[in-house]
């Protein structure tokens, strides 16, 4: 089936009892036994596996192409989980632009249990260099957030292979509508499914999708079922309704972040736009290749000082300055504010998680912000 088929089916079947086309909330904790103490399903506990949860589960596997999913409460708890399946002492290399929430649990939670570098993991070279006998994990993030780097899967997956290390991929800018990490190689693909697969920015959520149901498959399984970081059933309820327009949505997103990109890339005022379907981005080969589209986020350095900066957000009227993104509303933000003291990004980048609202209407608001 073809990927906007898979979004609407396969995380709904009609109600059994009820006939009811919409498959419905169960809120139920547990689960009766029978007289034989066996259970009527594969339910017995709702931490353990829910209809709700299993149903997002479902559809989460089929778009990502993989073999299993697990639906957790939040990206970061889907992401703690991987870290959390890794034996002590495990080395892992990821990007120096990881996402700073994933970046500071590691820092914070791990130091002293995980051994992790940072790295700039699209230099072969470097990255070869930081390779350990103990290396178990390469996490990428890719396109990555907030200076769009791309990073070639493939090749990443080629050095890991080689030496039995598994490549795992953060793919909540791109969404398996525009970029599918199994499909190239990696083992595990992660997202914030409070993103994109939401889509409306009132719903937390994160998962894990894995190319095989192995042996860590089942000790990431283990460390959501005995921890417990799920999604309640409503949310995973409202996770499937979201994802049935999530193709559409993702389009419309796509479509809406190019013609954006173009006009900043055109505008006095701006320095440089950083966005994969920009033909100036230092990655737009390795993007072509490896994406279906070049998803809906973009940044952009201001010409200026800080306080120019500033003064051109505080201008913005449709667009709303928050932090966040895959809404169907316009959100920007100044980065190096939301990401603290230690940030590297630029004082003059503004990130935009562009929305649906219609492109003439965005372009309108940046002209009169900007001018
Ligand atoms: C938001 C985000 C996360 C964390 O997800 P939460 O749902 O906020 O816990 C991880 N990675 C990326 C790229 C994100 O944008």
């Amino acid at each position: 089936m073809k990927t906007e088929t898979i979004a609407i089916h396969a995380g709904n079947h009609t109600d059994d009892t009820t006939g009811a086309v919409v498959q419905p909330i169960i809120t139920s904790t547990t689960f009766e036994r029978l007289p034989d103490e066996s259970f009527r399903g594969e339910y017995i506990y709702s931490r353990s596996s829910n209809p709700n949860r299993t149903a997002l589960e479902n559809v989460l596997t089929k778009l990502e192409n993989g073999a299993a999913a697990a639906a957790f409460s939040s990206g970061n708890a889907a992401g703690m989980a991987v870290f959390q399946s890794l034996k002590p002492g495990t080395h892992i290399i990821a990007p120096d632009d990881m996402y700073h929430g994933l970046r500071n649990q590691l820092k914070q939670l791990f130091a002293g249990i995980l051994e992790f570098d940072f790295i700039d993991i699209d230099d072969t070279e470097i990255l070869k260099a930081h390779l350990k006998p103990n290396t178990g994990l390469i996490w990428i993030e890719t396109p990555s957030n907030p200076l769009l780097k791309v990073t070639d899967i493939k090749k990443i997956v080629s050095i890991a292979k080689e030496r039995n290390i598994k490549v795992a991929c953060d793919n909540t800018f791109a969404t398996p509508i525009c970029q599918q990490p199994l499909t190239l190689g990696a083992d595990l693909v992660m997202h914030s499914t409070t993103k994109y697969f939401g889509g409306h920015s009132d719903l937390m959520g994160g998962a894990l999708i894995t190319a095989e149901d192995n042996e860590w498959w089942q000790i990431i399984h283990n460390v959501q079922t005995m921890g417990g970081a799920i999604p309640s059933p409503v949310d995973c309820y409202y996770m499937v309704r979201s994802i049935k327009t999530l193709p559409y949505r993702v389009r419309g997103h796509v479509h809406n972040a190019q013609l954006l990109a173009e006009f900043l890339d055109a505008h006095a005022a701006v320095e440089q736009v950083l966005y994969p379907g920009l033909p100036s981005h230092p990655n737009h080969e390795v993007a072509k290749e490896q994406m279906i589209g070049f998803g809906g986020v973009l940044s952009f350095i201001l010409k200026g000082d800080r306080l120019n900066t500033h003064r051109v957000i505080n201008k913005l009227k449709l667009i709303t300055k928050a932090t966040s993104l895959g809404g169907v509303e316009s959100l920007i933000e100044h980065r190096a504010t939301m990401e603290g003291p230690d940030t590297k990004t630029p004082f003059n980048l503004l990130r935009i998680s562009v929305g649906l609202e219609h492109i003439d209407d965005l372009i309108a608001d940046f002209e009169q912000a900007l001018n």
